[in-house]
């Protein structure tokens, strides 16, 4: 069979090829349904770009802190923007360029907490990795670490859930 000739697929993250019938071999998604998807992610770009405009970080503040022994005994305290520019950073994140930092964590993300988590906050995040496959974070801590992970992912998605009702609620407004 010749290859020589066959259209790449038009995600870049796919390493697969157009199929005679038009569909990657790889994904499974046609170059149609890709076009569609890229368009809908440019628009949501634009709404996080939209929304990092007008929430101001000045003001804002969140408070991470355990109030008690156990493992889930976390707190988060911040004021509305504070919410907001969580929900916001939160959401950037899930574009944010990878950058280097060693071999062993390629996929390590840049992501700014340290403005909005002030003291007397006592949980800080100073590393943020994106992937689709295994995180290599979670592979190396602890059971009880990996499990306050992601009770506090958990509760950041909410807040970015919350972030994006309140947008669609103001562009509701608008138009
Ligand atoms: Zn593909």
């Amino acid at each position: 069979m010749d290859f020589s000739n066959r259209t790449p697929c038009s995600d870049e993250n796919c390493p697969g090829t157009i199929n005679e019938n038009g569909y990657c071999g790889v994904c499974g998604k046609n170059s149609s349904e890709i076009i569609q998807w890229k368009s809908d992610e440019s628009k949501l770009r634009q709404n996080i770009e939209n929304l990092d405009k007008s929430v101001p970080k000045e003001g804002a503040y969140v408070r991470m802190t355990q109030y008690g022994g156990g493992a889930s005994e976390n707190q988060i305290v911040a004021n509305r923007n504070g919410y907001l520019r969580l929900g916001i950073e939160f959401l950037k994140a899930a574009f944010a360029e990878k950058i280097y930092i060693e071999k062993e964590y390629p996929d390590v993300i840049d992501v700014d907490l340290d403005y909005l988590l002030k003291e007397p906050s006592t949980l800080y995040f100073d590393r943020f990795e994106r992937t689709e496959g295994t995180p290599s974070v979670f592979r190396k801590e602890s059971k009880t670490l990996k499990i306050i992970l992601i009770v506090i992912i958990i509760v950041l998605g909410g807040c970015v859930v919350l972030a994006l009702i309140g947008a669609t609620t103001v562009l509701r407004w608008l138009f």
